[in-house]
């Protein structure tokens, strides 16, 4: 950028909100803004969070939750997909599963469950927190559970106890050695599908380990209680067309198998819906939605069978924008020839608390918490384990971030944080994770204290006594 154009933005306050890509719909910044102090806030209906003094008063790093945002994100989407039914004329009803994979935090689940989600699991231990939840009579019995993943017997003996329990659980089968135990299952079952199509997705592989193939599940004998047919292409998928090819392409194996299985009823779709992590140019659920059930209507009507039950399994997609990662800065270090100028080295770590930097070179929105107003510098950010992997600097370009001040501490805040980071985060070199604070109806509060050298000591066998 040049000088005058900077100079230009540092005048008007307002041109930094634009600047920073906040307080835009499309890439889930809508709630964010710059205070006329150069802070970063976040408003929930007519209550403001100020992130900076978030981050002073409970310290970094720091995770900062907002339930508004989950609620709001499913909700629209619930909307659109009901809109567009009716719109069309389509007969089939809207289920959205949450995948609790993406985040099994108790925030994140009860907004969800609040908003009418139902849930998709896959694994015993996740299906032990529903159980939980049963037991503490927290939700509808209507909703219905999808259990996906390989089951073990323990994972099928959960699966079967909530079931004679009364609760609306559903098994699909993921393996061959899965089907006769569920064929003889007293409730509805599902059957993941691995489908023979090519995703635009950063997990494109050739070979894919989940679900029957196509042929195995068209050779599968009457089954009566199939209702569901699953598949899954992968998680954020870059481009609407590879949305629509899976659905044309799943949709003809849903017509062969509904022949030997006349009570199949519902097409889910899975997860994998892309989140603009990078606040460039991305497809809407708003748009998506509307084409899917227009080419669903006559996709079936061609077929002459009744329209689907469209069950999604979007988790990223909802809940990665309710979270924001706040670091501080604690050292600065010059680049003598490179992109940036400097490294900032944070007081967390990419490797433990931003895992999917390290593992897939997940490029994030990284933008200052204050001075937002400020002179900038390009700079590359560091963790501060001892790890040289421990590092973001956007796929080896640069980020901008103000010049350090003499008189305040740097705070710099990470967006969409809320999908996969959490249970995918560790503890080299026994750094402590960022203390969680929830943010709801317009006030913050630890939920999960700080980790201390002794609680983790304890993770690692060394609890305080000589055995
Ligand atoms: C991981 C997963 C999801 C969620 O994927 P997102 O990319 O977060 O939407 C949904 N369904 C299944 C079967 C999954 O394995």
């Amino acid at each position: 950028m040049d000088k005058t154009k900077k100079k230009k933005l540092k005048k008007n306050g307002h041109n930094w909100r634009k600047f920073w890509k906040l307080g835009v719909e499309e890439w889930n910044t809508q709630f964010f803004n710059v205070s006329k102090d150069g802070d970063l806030t976040v408003s929930e209906g007519h209550n403001i969070y100020n992130l900076k003094g978030l981050a002073k008063k409970y310290g970094t790093p720091l995770q900062v939750i907002f339930p508004f945002i989950i609620e709001d994100r499913l909700k629209d989407l619930i909307g659109y997909f009901q809109a567009y039914m009716k719109i069309y004329g389509y007969k089939g009803k809207f289920f959205y599963h949450y995948p609790m994979k993406v985040n099994q935090n108790k925030e994140f689940i009860m907004p969800l469950l609040s908003e009418g989600a139902n849930l998709e699991v896959s694994s015993a231990n996740e299906l032990w927190i529903v159980k939980k939840l049963w037991e503490g009579e927290k939700f509808n019995t209507k909703m219905r559970i999808f259990c996906n993943g390989p089951k073990t017997d323990q994972y099928l003996d959960l699966v079967e106890e909530l079931r004679a329990k009364g609760m609306n659980i559903v098994p699909i089968i993921e393996g061959e050695e899965e089907i006769e135990r569920l064929s003889k299952y007293k409730g509805d079952i599902g059957v993941r599908v691995d489908l023979d199509v090519k995703a635009d997705t950063h997990w494109d592989k050739k070979f894919d380990r989940f679900g029957l193939s196509e042929k195995s599940v068209l050779d599968l004998s009457k089954m009566k209680n199939l209702k569901v047919m699953h598949y899954h292409l992968g998680s954020q998928i870059k481009t609407q067309k590879s949305i629509f090819d899976g659905i044309k392409h799943a949709f003809s194996i849903y017509v062969e198998l509904q022949k030997t299985h006349p009570n199949l009823d519902t097409l889910n779709i899975g997860g994998g819906f892309g989140v603009p992590y990078e606040k460039k140019k991305f497809y809407t659920a708003k748009n998506v939605s509307s084409k899917m059930i227009k080419m669903l209507k006559n996709l079936s009507d061609k077929a002459g069978i009744r329209h689907p039950n469209l069950a999604v399994e979007w988790g990223q997609y909802i809940v990665a924008p309710s979270q924001v990662t706040i670091y501080k800065v604690i050292s600065k270090k010059y680049i003598p020839k490179a992109n940036a100028k400097a490294w900032y080295v944070i007081d967390g770590s990419f490797i433990n608390d931003l895992k999917d930097t390290w593992t897939i070179h997940q490029k994030w929105h990284a933008i200052p918490v204050n001075n937002m107003d400020a002179k900038l510098k390009t700079v590359w950010l560091a963790g501060s384990t001892c790890d040289s992997d421990d590092k973001y600097t956007a796929g080896g370009n640069y980020i901008l971030m103000p010049k350090l001040s003499e008189d305040e501490d740097q705070y710099i805040a990470v967006l969409d944080t809320g999908a996969y980071q959490d249970s995918l985060s560790s503890h080299h070199c026994l750094l402590s994770e960022p203390v969680k604070i929830l943010a709801q109806d317009g006030e913050a509060k630890v939920i999960r204290k700080r980790e201390t050298a002794e609680s983790i000591g304890k993770l690692f066998g060394w609890n305080g006594d000589s055995k």
